[in-house]
């Protein structure tokens, strides 16, 4: 089972293991293609560690520079 936020509906499901279409391993994430039961669209959802640490990473610069003040 899996947790997902459908992008379309903006709700969250929970999937079973058969709506996942296919796993796809990249050297950084892993790719999972989920058919939505929301929607009924294929999602596309990616995990792994570095993929992780990456997306944290963009997070904390955005969170950076949110407080950065306007006039600096
Ligand atoms: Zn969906």
């Amino acid at each position: 089972m899996l947790w997902i936020t459908c992008p379309v509906t903006r709700s969250d499901e929970l999937v079973a293991d058969r709506r996942i279409r296919s796993v796809t391993n990249h050297p950084t994430h892993i790719a999972l293609h989920v058919a939505c039961p929301a929607c009924g669209e294929v999602h596309v959802y990616r995990t792994g560690r570095r993929w992780d640490a990456s997306r944290a990473a963009r997070t904390a610069d955005a969170a950076r520079q949110a407080r950065q003040p306007a006039h600096a």
